[in-house]
């Protein structure tokens, strides 16, 4: 073993345990930390065991095992967790030692963090890691940001323990991790992975709410369907996992997934997401219903006494039903295309808020494999940004405006049976709501403003008169 070790990791739950050994499988030392030693101990004795691993019993032990400059990684619970840890750390570091936070925390935090280490000489990265336990060990997609000094120092151990994707030769030696932005950008970046992650899940259960209560399909062909989307432009992670969720059965032999409770739960990510897009003022609508749709989930007791008061229409399915799950193919993957452009829409605005220069067809790259919204669609979503790196919307780049449009005739029947039929479909119908706006040039907005002058005398712009000149009109008369 090496005399210092390459880097310090603190948190030994579920992602930090296997961050290590994935660091350590790629040639480097760590030296393994936790709040309460016996995990320190249980994972020397046991995982650990025989590898270029120490443990540190206290935090004075722990930096000093490192090489400088230091570089100390947390994997704790977001918040306070890491502000206490950044706190006893401190006193111990040197400049230009290098504070990494790789839990999911709030990008505000991030901010705040990297502008106050920054006062103390030391360098502070806010990186997303994701691609939950086993992408830590295996591979994770990472999305650092921060002090931009200090990634040359932490680029190889980040690089390489990160997920591969091909390049064009084939050759599986593109890392998913690249320096995403200053101060709160990696986890920024983040976020809005994990928001379009509840988008991206959100449809899938539209998807099987209909195939299952419109189409009356069974839970076998409902597998057979996700099988066959998975060799399609949807062909991800979350479709593949859907896929072996419909084949497992129970000790009885019935589908599992039938039997499991239907509300969902939620860690606040999406939420933040859907947040930081009022906050904005960027139309981020898939994503934040992705998130009522869960809040919606909670009530079942709410849920389960309005089904026994309120009717709506029978079910009532006379069409193809082949074409049908075509149609459902075809509004999965538009709804899919909005919500991406939706999410890269969010990060441009925050780019310009916050001062960020954000590669965007890298980030797609760093989502390509992974994480939890691994899929080919991003290498699309790549070569759109190679392409036409100052992109304004998605919806604008020729591969996914073709799709879309062929994709809509498909989409509008589907949402318009799920609305004949009563089914919610809170993400399929509202990208749909969105991509009309979006493609409407001219919206009822001018009554908006009409009535907002009635009221409040906001002022109006006229369209017979140059932008910025503001009208006020007395609209009763009155004085
Ligand atoms: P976790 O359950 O979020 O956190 C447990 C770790 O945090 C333990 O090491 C615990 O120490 C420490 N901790 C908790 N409260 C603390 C406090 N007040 N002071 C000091 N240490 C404290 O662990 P995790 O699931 O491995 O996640 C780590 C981070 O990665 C989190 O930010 C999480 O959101 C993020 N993340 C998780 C996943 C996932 O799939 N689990 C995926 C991506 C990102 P003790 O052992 O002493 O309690």
């Amino acid at each position: 073993m090496k005399d210092k070790s390459d880097i310090g990791l603190v948190g030994l739950a579920v992602m930090g345990e296997n961050l290590i050994l994935n660091m350590e499988s790629k040639g480097f030392t760590v030296t393994a930390f936790n709040r309460s030693y016996a995990k320190v101990e249980k994972f020397i004795n046991g995982r650990a065991q025989g590898k270029n691993i120490r443990g540190a019993a206290t935090i004075e032990a722990f930096v000093e095992s490192l090489a400088t400059p230091r570089k100390v990684m947390l994997m704790v619970k977001a918040g306070q967790a890491v502000d206490d840890f950044i706190e006893k750390l401190l006193p111990l570091l040197d400049k230009g030692d290098i504070i990494i936070d790789g839990g999911n925390s709030h990008f505000p935090d991030s901010n705040r963090r990297t502008e106050y280490l920054a006062s103390k000489g030391i360098h502070f990265i806010g990186s997303g890691v994701s691609g939950g336990e086993e992408g830590a060990l295996t591979g994770p997609s990472i999305m650092p940001g921060g002090a931009k000094a200090a990634w040359p120092f932490v680029k190889d151990i980040f690089q390489s323990i990160s997920a591969k994707v091909a390049n064009e030769q084939g050759e599986m030696v593109v890392p998913c991790c690249d320096w995403v932005g200053d101060a709160g950008a990696g986890h920024f970046v983040k976020m809005v992975h994990n928001g379009i992650e509840y988008g991206d899940m959100q449809l899938i259960c539209e998807a099987y709410q209909l195939m299952k209560v419109v189409l009356g399909l069974s839970s076998d062909d409902i597998q057979k369907v996700f099988a066959h989307w998975n060799t399609t432009e949807l062909d991800s992670y979350l479709i593949d996992i859907t896929k072996d969720i419909f084949a497992y059965k129970d000790e009885d032999g019935e589908v599992l997934v039938e039997k499991i409770l239907d509300t969902a739960g939620q860690k606040g990510t999406g939420k933040w997401t859907g947040v930081t897009a009022l906050d904005l003022g960027v139309p981020l609508t898939l994503i934040a219903d992705s998130v009522f749709a869960r809040c919606i989930s909670a009530k079942k007791d709410q849920r389960v006494q309005a089904s026994k008061l309120i009717s709506g229409p029978e079910i009532n399915f006379t069409g193809d039903k082949q074409a049908f799950i075509e149609d459902l193919r075809q509004a999965v993957l538009a709804a899919k295309i909005v919500s991406y452009a939706q999410g890269y829409m969010l990060m441009r605005e925050a780019a310009k808020e916050y001062g960020w220069d954000l590669n965007y067809g890298a980030i797609a790259l760093m989502w390509r494999g992974g994480c939890i919204i691994r899929s080919g669609f991003l290498g699309k979503i790549n070569e759109a940004y190679v392409r036409q790196p100052d992109l304004d919307n998605l919806l604008f780049a020729p591969y996914f405006k073709d799709t879309v449009s062929s994709a809509q005739q498909g989409w509008r029947n589907v949402v318009a049976v799920a609305v004949a039929n009563g089914i919610a479909i809170p993400c399929l119908s509202s990208a749909l709501t969105y991509f009309d706006g979006f493609r409407t040039a001219r919206l009822p907005a001018n009554l908006l403003q009409a009535q907002r002058d009635f009221f409040g005398a906001h002022t109006y712009e006229r369209l017979d008169r140059p932008r910025g000149e503001f009208f006020h009109t007395n609209w009763t008369g009155r004085g």
